[in-house]
């Protein structure tokens, strides 16, 4: 078993890391998908063995990580023992608190009980799971290898398998999708009581087959309203079954504690927080990005790149960049809005010496009274309305 560090050997106000591993490999690519995966599977030996010289180069002595997520692609192509490999390694090689937050990525109809068992012996304790929708039509257009049963499958074998932190990925906004189909998506999803729930917008990424059939015409996307419509049934749907919204796409179950006090909080996916709050976070793998504020720097998204440049003892950046406070403002703008708890106004002001509120009343008093921002005295959100909108609410704020 790995060795684990104590939390409470470090300095109280150190502001623990996030690790991202990225897997390249998936069955079949998804033509919504703009991740960066292949389907040669040939490839895969030389990518681990990549994968831990990158590992062992990176270390980062100076900082903890109270996270680690194993994402892709499809990281449950791989088996037991490389997943337990990936996980001894990253305890090697950077200090991972004993109380971390370990999730993998899981697609259903790539998954057994037997293998969801062995993740967890190997260290995962959350499970994300790639379900999209338990609509077979739905399926086939997003042209998933797995059917309905098999997504049931893999949310009954990871309870089964002991986990007790499970998230379920759904999509919205697919062609053709009624109000009443998205309803049975929710149900089905929520009869599962998976403590955390991510509900994606299908968006039609440049570059992606799916964008190139909106540009030819060849299919009908769903009109905004109607969208607006998924998204407003999507919350009131998941908050009388007991989930708190705290990110534009994400849901996590309340729970009480002794007292009856009930809160998300411990059902929140913490590696995915750092992204949102300028915690820093190092990717490893192609295409993984990293962001130490200032700086943010990133991989290669090719596995022959990267394997190539591990191979002959440098790392696979392909690029980096120091972020000017600018665009640093830009960034706690954007990100501070995507979560209902809005941008910490006194922490905003003290970290870019300006007073955000002052810099903006009229815009955020126009916003308010459209029922689009809520502000008060130390924060500023979006309505569950003005979530429709962030990306023209942010630039407004900038
Ligand atoms: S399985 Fe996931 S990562 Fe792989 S192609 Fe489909 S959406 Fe992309």
């Amino acid at each position: 078993m790995p060795m684990f560090q104590d939390p409470s050997s470090f300095a109280p106000n150190a502001s623990p890391a996030g690790l991202y591993i990225h897997i390249p490999f998936c069955l079949r690519k998804c033509p919504y998908c703009d991740f960066y995966s292949i389907t040669d599977l040939s490839l895969q030996p030389s990518f681990l063995n990549a994968l831990t010289s990158e590992m062992n180069m990176t270390r980062e002595p100076d900082k903890v990580f109270d996270t680690l997520y194993i994402g892709g692609g499809t990281p449950s192509l791989l088996d037991i023992k490389i997943i337990d490999n990936i996980i001894k390694t990253a305890h090697q090689c950077f200090t991972i608190l004993s109380n971390a937050e370990i999730t993998l990525e899981i697609n259903p109809g790539t998954v057994t009980l037997e293998q969801l068992k062995g993740y967890r012996q190997a260290g995962v304790n959350r499970i994300n799971i790639g379900v999209q929708s338990f609509n077979s039509s739905n399926l086939d257009f997003l042209q998933r290898i797995h059917s309905s049963k098999e997504a049931q499958m893999a949310l009954i074998w990871a309870q089964k398998a002991g986990y007790e932190n499970i998230g379920l990925d759904l999509i919205y906004g697919i062609p053709g999708q009624t109000t009443s189909s998205w309803l049975k998506d929710l149900q089905s999803a929520v009869q599962f009581y998976p403590q955390h729930l991510s509900c994606y917008m299908l968006s039609f990424e440049p570059g992606t087959p799916i964008h190139k059939n909106l540009q030819n015409s060849v299919l009908n996307p769903l009109s905004e309203d109607r969208i607006c419509e998924l998204f407003e049934i999507t919350l009131s749907f998941l908050t009388v079954n007991g989930y708190v919204q705290y990110e534009t796409s994400n849901f996590a179950h309340e729970v009480s504690d002794e007292s009856g006090t009930k809160s998300p909080q411990s059902n929140l996916s913490r590696h995915n927080m750092k992204y949102w709050n300028f915690s820093p976070y190092i990717g490893l793998g192609p295409s993984a990005h990293s962001f130490i504020e200032p700086q943010r720097f990133w991989n290669h998204s090719n596995v022959e790149k990267y394997i190539q440049k591990l191979s002959s003892g440098r790392l696979p950046r392909a690029g980096k960049e120091w972020l000017s406070r600018e665009q640093l403002m830009i960034e706690a703008v954007y990100l501070g809005l995507r979560q209902t708890k809005g941008i910490e106004v006194d922490a905003f002001d003290k970290k870019f010496g300006i007073s955000f509120k002052a810099m903006h009343a009229e815009t955020i008093t126009d916003l308010e009274e459209k029922g689009l921002v809520n502000s008060s005295r130390n924060r500023c959100a979006l309505t569950p309305k003005g979530m429709l909108y962030l990306d023209s609410i942010a630039a407004m704020l900038i």
